[in-house]
């Protein structure tokens, strides 16, 4: 009988980042739970992340996994098997000929929050050190830009400063823009069991729809779509009449609130309660408990994050806490949940086209200068890169020629698809490196590289709460895949022979080299990790950052000296003021549309849409839309509609639900365009819910509006 092997590693779903132990013979994946020693999960594992061994069956992977590199010459050829070899040796004399004629810039590569660390290191590096383009932007440009933009704007790293242990030490929780329940189903368990605990902790949720976490609240707000920031400054208005702020610790540890608090002057509650749609004495509720409480604590992902302004719904908020000293202190802080599973580890490499190896900006000539030292090479590029919306425009326009896409499906998740897939269209050569051969994306391909995925993967990942999870592999690699690193290693070890560079730049054998690499470019910097080592996580368990050398342990909670990573040590209020969403209704598109996850669903179910039993909560697609809307319209319950906006329109079944208030309606984001139209036939612009979204995005994270888009609804 073969023996069970029992493999530490985490789910590869939300940045919840909970421990799992993988259950194989060796070539399968027989079961999976959760790991009772991770100290995310403590064993408990949700919906999605309990089935995943459901999704790694043999079946399952015969039918979807990408098995084998596939290449065409020609754009009228159908891919074709290829050996890795000839696949790579055509990648790197395409690239070598593009750079010389038309420079590093022609070059993208779009990667993703769902590689791991290691992974994330060395695209990075091919990109900025190698091919010498900062044309490298991820996916977490569409999860968590905003929130970094937010906590460099304010508290001068992107650094979270709370933890999950914060839930249960609080006396209030401020959720807005999170669906947790749904999100983040485990720090949602947390978040009861502390209720449970004590009983006077105060839930105050602000959302446009009343969703599950919504309806547990002891105070729901239910906001307009996009009007954060005008609810967060009528809260500090409020804390400012009622002297809830803390003068002290604003004259001690901040700068810049004169200008803030001149401008909050006029979000009166009156005004503010106007702009949200909310009630006037829920506001000035909300703002006494969050400004009365010892311990307030703030969950907030994407309802902020996926917004053209943003980076200021994180500063206003962020600009509450500090005004009122709620940071620092257990149970208090604002603490971003973020969306994907290595989304922070992506940071910290500084896999994005405006960020540099160890939070390091590429703005900055010193870091500039540091990161070039560390890789030994003469210099990394100073043009800022193109991030995701705008690589995707350069493609179209012409200007990037080769795009490489690794871990990720743009042809679904991206805003306004008709200029994604002419952007796929146009280009001269489109790479799609992913475990999955079944993604709207690979069907754009010129080149597939087959890669591990779950399961079959070595390296770390970073959690919510800067945690790191070494994660160990419990399968071989499948058919000829290979590992991300592995690829982009192999590619770039030929490119630097055509290029006539000095082959040092790549010389890891394995993800600990790598690693060792990242962890040397901490050293001195707010994520130092260089006490750290693979056998310490290993023996030790998941540990928090900063670890610094000579540390026995991380930091589970930031600022709690009051001393700020910026450069006179002060935290800096920003003086955030209230912008409208990027597209208003009007007569032609009256209706308010947002977008979000479902409870069983992950991104665009390449992996869970495989899953039946994850069908169970939601089966189909559907607009959610207020009974009194669906009555004037004579439209019935599951009657199909036309959802249209300026750029697009899908066909739904129209779902009542008192969720949604009139004028206001949601779509799930996880359906593309199979369910719709049938693959390939995406000629009518039917692509899912980005079919209509529009690619507004904000200043200066660069993050899109996906939450709103005006939308009319018809009968169809
Ligand atoms: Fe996976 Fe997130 Fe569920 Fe944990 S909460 S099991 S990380 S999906």
């Amino acid at each position: 009988m073969t023996a069970i092997r029992q493999t530490r590693a985490t789910c590869c779903y939300c940045g919840v980042g909970c421990g799992v132990i993988i259950e194989s013979d060796g070539t399968q994946v027989l079961g999976v739970k959760g790991d009772p020693e991770h100290p995310a999960n403590y064993g408990r594992l949700c919906t999605k992340g309990s089935t995943l061994h459901l999704s790694a069956s043999p079946v399952l992977q015969q039918q979807a996994r990408a098995l084998h590199p596939e290449l065409r010459l020609e754009r009228s050829d159908t891919r074709t098997p290829a050996s890795w070899d000839v696949t790579l040796d055509f990648m790197a004399k395409k690239f070598a000929n593009t750079i010389r004629e038309h420079g590093p810039d022609s070059i993208g590569f779009y990667i993703s929050g769902q590689l791991l660390t290691e992974d994330y290191y060395v695209f990075n590096k091919l990109a900025k050190g190698l091919v010498g383009t900062n044309n490298i932007d991820t996916n977490s440009r569409l999860c968590m830009s905003s929130a970094v933009a937010g906590y460099k704007q304010t508290l001068g790293a992107d650094a979270p400063p709370a933890c999950y242990e914060d839930i249960a030490l609080t006396e209030v929780v401020f959720i807005v823009g999170s669906n947790t329940a749904y999100a983040h189903p485990i720090l949602y368990r947390r978040l009861e069991m502390a209720r449970r605990a004590n009983p006077k902790l105060k839930v105050i949720v602000a959302d446009p729809r009343k969703t599950d976490t919504a309806r547990e609240a002891d105070l729901f707000l239910p906001i307009l779509p996009g009007t954060d920031v005008a609810l967060f400054n009528g809260m500090l208005h409020i804390c400012l009449w009622e002297d809830l702020v803390d003068m002290a610790y604003i004259d001690a540890h901040t700068e810049g609130f004169a200008a803030l608090k001149q401008t909050v002057r006029d979000y009166t509650p009156a005004y503010v309660a106007d702009i949200c749609g909310i009630r006037e004495q829920d506001l000035v509720e909300a703002a006494r408990l969050f400004g009365k409480s010892r311990a307030s604590l703030s969950l907030y992902c994407q309802g902020l994050n996926q917004s053209a302004s943003g980076t200021a719904k994180n500063a206003a908020l962020i600009n509450l806490h500090l005004a009122t000293a709620q940071i620092g202190k257990p149970g208090a802080g604002p603490f971003s949940l973020t969306g994907q599973p290595n989304a922070m580890g992506g940071r910290e490499v500084g896999g994005m086209a405006n960020l540099l190896s160890a939070h390091r900006d590429l703005a900055n000539p010193e870091h500039r200068a540091e990161v070039a030292r560390l890789w030994g090479i003469d210099d990394v590029p100073a043009k800022p890169g193109k991030t995701a919306v705008e690589m995707f425009e350069a493609v179209r326009a012409g200007e990037i020629k080769i795009l490489w896409i690794a871990c990720t499906n743009p042809a679904q998740s991206m805003p306004e698809q008709k200029l994604i897939r002419e952007a796929l269209r146009k280009a001269e050569l489109v790479i799609v490196q992913d475990a999955y051969k079944t993604t709207a994306s690979v069907d754009y391909a010129d080149i597939l590289l087959p890669a591990t995925t779950w399961s079959e993967k070595e390296g770390t990942v970073t959690n919510s709460e800067r945690r790191i999870t070494r994660i160990k592999a419990a399968l071989d690699k499948p058919g000829e895949a290979l590992h991300d690193w592995e690829i982009a290693i192999r590619f770039a070890r030929k490119l630097e022979a055509l290029l006539d560079k000095p082959r040092t730049l790549f010389p890891y054998e394995t993800t600990e080299e790598i690693w060792n690499e990242h962890r040397e470019s901490t050293r001195g910097r707010d994520l130092d990790i260089t006490g750290l080592s693979y056998r310490i996580l290993e023996e030790k368990g998941p540990q928090q950052w900063p670890f610094p050398e000579g540390a026995n342990s991380g930091k589970k909670r930031l600022y709690e000296d009051g001393l700020f990573p910026t450069a006179n040590g002060k935290a800096r209020f920003v003086n955030t003021i209230y912008q409208p969403v990027a597209e208003p209704v009007d007569v032609r598109y009256p209706f308010r549309l947002t977008t979000g996850r479902l409870r069983d669903q992950w991104h665009g179910m390449s992996r869970t849409g495989t899953v039946a039993q994850l069908f169970a909560h939601q089966s189909e697609p559907s607009v959610v839309m207020s009974a009194l809307d669906m009555e004037r319209r004579s439209i019935r319950n599951g009657d199909l509609v036309h959802v249209t906006s300026r750029r697009g329109s899908q066909i739904l079944p129209a779902i009542s639900s008192d969720e949604i208030r009139p004028g206001q309606a949601f779509i799930g984001m996880h359906w593309g365009e199979e369910y719709v139209s049938g693959r390939g036939a995406n000629g009518d612009g039917s692509y899912g819910v980005n079919a209509v979204t529009l690619p507004a995005i904000d200043p200066y994270s660069k993050q899109p509006e996906l939450k709103h888009a005006a939308v009319k609804i018809l009968k169809a």
